[in-house]
């Protein structure tokens, strides 16, 4: 099987490469194995300072590690660029903290014994990862897993190998021990194999809800533990006490991030009618203000798509939601020429049942709704089979506590947009996933949480 890289603003393939055999995959998921005997058994001291080189060279290397993700997928090069930096962010982060955060914890259980928990690496890490953030996602995943004595498989999406291969090398460069971080060049119908093999101990999957029904379900039948974030179609709220200018110069960018091709894009934008006539004409404009094209070129603001396939897909939702009533306000049209390009599109009077109300928006396409009241907002931004972000603009406090405590969503914003941060855990609810990432809550997904229990003077342990 071929893996193919290419450029989506040309259609050009920029390099194929032969997916790994059986045989090599059993040969890989072994030596990751032996690296885990290894790697488990070095301090935490070790394991940092190969991280801090590997944010030195995410770093020192940005230009070239940038240019590659714009090149096969798309997104503008201030944004890759941007991309590899945070991701040293994260690489310093976890090297700073890991310790503090896996060391041995004593808990009084009265006199008599000693009891302490300790948070031990569970082994190989399988890690299925999509193409959006191709540095970023893979990071997040691999910085506190191998802080915490974990190795790590990575399964990256088919349409960025190159991306796949530059992890595995930057990893290696940094003097992690051979084999605690390698790529599998494989296709997804290899994913089950691997997962289910006695060597690997656990999965995480960023992606589709299809991926993670599938990666859930194999991995609950072997008794594996899983963390997955899926999709999201994440409301954004405005009330009319917001800061209306700085609300839609946000929700313009909160939309249009990475191409509209972000999990916690705000794709809902839901507007009190107080201030629906003021904010909707100013959004759509500002939308229309964007710059589509060459994605390595300063000026522009949104990329391609990352293949023809989301292209189409966001073309069906958009005519099917179009013949059940919805009507579209800006863009919709699909330019000439070569590249996955897609028009900065707005949609309203959106109907239940139709994609543009009920699925992910994966491009640069806003779904606007008008509400009466904050109640109305509510539960307008709760009907969907998503959780994972949500933003709320207003500056009353009441308001803003109600958005914090009744918005179903692993993470909410107020006059702000969804955004990850190291230092913050990450994930969903509902068909949005389980499981977080980052801050402390991310390293401790992958360790044997471990009660030890020490009768004091050798007098047996007591019970009950
Ligand atoms: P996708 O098709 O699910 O692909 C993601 C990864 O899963 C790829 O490596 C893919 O491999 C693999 N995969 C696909 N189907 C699989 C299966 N049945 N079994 C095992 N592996 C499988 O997702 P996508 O459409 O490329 O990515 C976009 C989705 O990811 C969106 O829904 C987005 O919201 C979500 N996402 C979520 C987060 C988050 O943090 N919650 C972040 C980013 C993106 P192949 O490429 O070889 O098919």
């Amino acid at each position: 099987m071929a893996i193919v890289s290419h450029n989506p603003s040309t259609g050009e393939t920029l390099r194929t490469f032969t997916a790994i055999e059986p045989d090599e995959i059993d040969d890989r998921i072994a030596r990751a194995r032996l690296a885990f005997d290894r790697h488990r058994s070095t301090s935490f001291q070790h394991r940092a300072a190969a991280l801090l080189r590997a944010a030195d060279l995410l770093e020192g290397e940005e230009d070239r590690w940038a240019r590659l993700m714009t090149m096969e997928m798309g997104k503008p090069l201030a944004a890759a660029l941007a991309e590899a930096r945070k991701c040293a962010t994260a690489c310093r982060y976890y090297a700073h903290n890991a310790e503090r955060f896996l060391g041995n914890e004593m808990v009084d259980v009265g006199p008599g014994q000693r009891a302490e928990i300790r948070y031990q690496p569970l082994g190989v890490i399988l890690a299925v990862m999509p193409w959006n953030f191709p540095f970023w996602q893979a990071m997040r995943f691999a910085a506190p897993a191998l802080m915490a004595g974990n190795v790590g498989l990575l399964k990256h999406a088919s349409n960025v190998p190159q991306c796949a291969l530059a992890l595995e090398e930057i990893f290696r460069r940094a003097g992690f021990g051979a084999d605690v971080f390698q790529t599998l060049l494989i296709g997804s119908g290899e994913v089950e194999r691997v997962l289910r093999d006695r060597r690997i101990a656990a999965a995480t999957l960023t992606g589709s809800e299809a991926a993670g029904q599938s990666i859930g379900s194999i991995a609950g039948d072997e008794i594996k533990k899983t963390v997955l974030e899926l999709g999201g179609s994440d409301p954004f709220i405005v009330m009319p006490s917001a800061d209306l200018e700085a609300a839609v110069a946000t929700a313009v960018k909160a939309r249009v991030i990475n191409n509209g091709q972000s999990c916690i894009a705000a794709k809902r934008f839901i507007v009190h009618e107080a201030v629906a006539d003021a904010f909707i004409p100013r959004f759509v404009a500002a939308l229309e203000a964007l710059t589509v094209g060459d994605p390595t070129h300063e000026e522009t603001d949104i990329g391609p798509l990352a293949s023809q396939a989301i292209r189409e897909d966001l073309v069906r939702q958009i005519e099917e939601s179009v013949r059940a009533g919805a009507r579209v306000l800006t863009g919709g049209t699909l330019p000439e020429g070569p590249g996955y390009f897609f028009p900065p599109t707005a949609v309203t009077d959106i109907p239940p049942g139709c994609p543009a109300y009920d699925e992910e928006l994966f491009g640069p396409v806003a779904a606007i709704f008008r509400v009466k009241d904050l109640d109305q907002a509510v539960s307008l931004a709760n009907d969907t089979s998503f959780g994972l972000g949500a933003a709320a603009w207003t500056s009353d406090a009441a308001e803003a506590e109600r958005f914090a405590v009744e918005l179903e969503a692993g993470q909410v914003f107020l006059n702000g947009m969804v955004a990850s941060d190291p230092r913050l855990p990450f994930g969903g609810v509902k068909r949005s996933g389980y499981g977080r990432e980052l801050g402390v809550f991310g390293i401790r997904e992958f360790v044997n949480i471990k009660t030890v229990v020490y009768a004091e003077g050798g007098g047996g342990v007591r019970t009950g």
